[in-house]
């Protein structure tokens, strides 16, 4: 049996998910776990949580929220470990050791740092949030990665990670692997704007949305602005609410098409056949969801084993690195 690979994925805290969350990580994270080639690590940053907002009042409320819809999306902690960072000490230890490693000029240099600082209007940056990257390369390392499911605006950050661990390698010798990047298939799903699906927009279905609520919300959903009612032809390349159709109703996609450009279908029916198959997508969502809710003991174990499995991994890297270093 060849071994598996070990794969570190990620999210920060920020509460309930929603379906851009599922296309562009979550739906990934459930294949590569249900792969069987795979070993995967699932880890809480809430000390990434802090590098925008230093109010951490809200950081257990919203773990407790994610944990649940990575649940209803499928993930399973009996093959996934489920872990906080917080609660790993050797994050911020093995962060402490890779600080020394890179310049600040190279996290200056990172270009999805500059992208932020300028799309966030962000004034001067803590240290900590030059340093983003570095805790991230210690997140993926300290669990000996191999593979990073990421979007591509994460490529940068991968790329610093591998720096890190030949830096590393070389210096002391060879303690890690050089992880790779494993771009999501779909990785955007627009909200019912068309701009990112973000819950600050208020444009966001959320995976752990009511029936009714899709259905209202995606009466909202923008479509072709040409198509002003039902006998209009319509531009259905243009029309995120097609979008949908893909990602969710896949079966019909060619039927509403045709009935979209030759003006058969008006928007109105469009949208409620995508509010139907995204509410079929979501039902077993709800189910897992409702059962954990009811059992927050559950939920608690769930964190005590992930974390306690993740403890063990950290520990015999460190004490690798320990050894490698000459210290300790
Ligand atoms: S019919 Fe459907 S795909 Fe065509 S513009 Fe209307 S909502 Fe969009």
């Amino acid at each position: 049996m060849p071994e598996k690979k070990i794969i570190l994925s990620g999210m920060r805290p920020t509460g309930k998910l929603h379906l851009g969350h599922w296309a562009g990580a979550l739906e990934n994270w459930v294949a590569l776990q249900n792969d069987g080639g795979y070993s995967n690590f699932h880890l809480v940053a809430d000390y990434h949580a802090l590098t925008t907002n230093l109010d951490s009042s809200h950081i257990c409320d919203y773990t407790i929220d994610m944990l649940l819809d990575w649940l209803a999306a499928g993930i399973d902690p009996e093959h996934s470990p489920i872990f906080r960072q917080s609660q790993i000490k050797e994050h911020t230890e093995l962060h402490l050791v890779f600080s020394m490693l890179i310049t600040t000029a190279r996290l200056e240099r990172n270009p999805t740092l500059k992208e932020q600082v300028r799309d966030l209007n962000l004034g001067p940056i803590s240290y900590g949030y030059l340093g983003y990257p570095v805790l991230q390369a210690a997140d993926i390392l300290l669990y000996k990665g191999e593979v990073v499911p990421v979007g591509e605006d994460q490529l940068s950050h991968i790329e610093i990670t591998r720096e890190i661990a030949r830096d590393f390698n070389r210096q002391y010798g060879v303690v890690f692997p050089e992880p790779a990047a494993k771009l999501t298939k779909f990785s955007r799903l627009p909200g019912l704007d068309g701009k990112k699906m973000s819950k600050s927009l208020d444009n966001a279905i959320l995976l752990s949305e009511s029936p009714e609520d899709v259905r209202t919300k995606m009466k909202k959903a923008v479509t072709d602005p040409q198509k002003i009612r039902k006998g209009d032809p319509g531009r259905p390349d243009i029309c995120l609410v097609f979008t949908y159709h893909q990602k969710f109703n896949q079966s019909e996609e060619q039927e509403i098409r045709k009935g979209c450009e030759s003006g058969q279908l008006g928007c109105v029916d469009c949208k409620m056949r995508a509010a139907e198959k995204i509410n079929q997508f979501l039902e077993p969502f709800r189910e897992r969801r409702k059962h954990y809710e009811q059992r927050p003991d559950e939920v608690r174990k769930i964190l005590d084993e992930g974390e306690s499995k993740a403890r063990a991994a950290a520990q015999k890297t460190m004490k690798e690195v320990h050894e490698a270093m000459k210290i300790g």
